[in-house]
């Protein structure tokens, strides 16, 4: 089995990413059992600052190493809070507070479009020239109140208008189907397939 660090620790992501690549014959080992302290985001786009994180976990372990990084880019403010999405409202991080300042940052926008962003880079070493990339994007509009109880973030205010639903009314099973970083995941299993380790 090819092993693989996870430039994460979060355990929600980690399940979902290893259950995918499982059928590809790849364990995948989260950056903390190597003692690997996260890595700076400090760059202004998504595909900056994923590369980033999985060459820094790549360099500390000496391992293959994908890594994540995603938000929820909004027209309106063109493309805010973006990179920032887990801070928007300053720290400490708070959903919550983000939820509000997101709010009152669109209170006299009549454009309410939104999507979510999901960027995911694998380096099979550290000087990889060619990591695999992979992206997946899940578009909706954000509403003028918090709608549902499940998911995280920003879900409450996402709608899917096709759905007729927010990403805190989806069961989970359906939203990671749908979702950017569903999509994402679909698409780096397929070019693990054409690329294997
Ligand atoms: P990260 O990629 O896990 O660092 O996520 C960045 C931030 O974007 C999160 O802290 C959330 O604020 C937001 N975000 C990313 N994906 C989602 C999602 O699926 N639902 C809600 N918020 C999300």
């Amino acid at each position: 089995m090819t092993r693989l660090v996870i430039a994460s620790g979060n355990a929600g992501k980690l399940r979902e990413i290893g259950l995918l690549l499982q059928v590809l014959d790849i364990e995948v080992l989260p950056q903390s059992a190597f003692g690997v302290p996260e890595a700076e985001e400090p760059h202004l786009t998504f595909i900056e600052n994923a590369l980033a994180k999985a060459r820094h976990a790549s360099r500390l372990t000496g391992l293959p190493a994908l890594a994540d990084d995603s938000g929820i880019c909004v027209t309106a403010l063109g493309g805010a809070p973006g990179v920032i999405s887990a801070h928007y409202a300053g720290e400490p991080r708070s959903d919550a507070r983000n939820n509000e300042k997101l709010l009152a940052e669109m209170q006299a926008q009549a454009d309410r479009r939104a999507h979510y962003h999901c960027v995911l880079v694998l380096v099979r070493h550290a000087n990889d020239p060619q990591p695999l990339i992979a992206e997946g994007s899940w578009h909706g509009e954000i509403l003028r109140s918090p709608r549902g109880e499940g998911g995280f973030g920003y879900d409450p205010l996402f709608l899917d208008f096709r759905l007729g639903k927010t990403g805190a009314e989806l069961p989970p099973e359906l939203k990671n189907r749908v979702s950017h970083r569903g999509r994402a995941l679909a698409a780096l299993l397929e070019k693990l397939r054409q690329s294997p380790l």
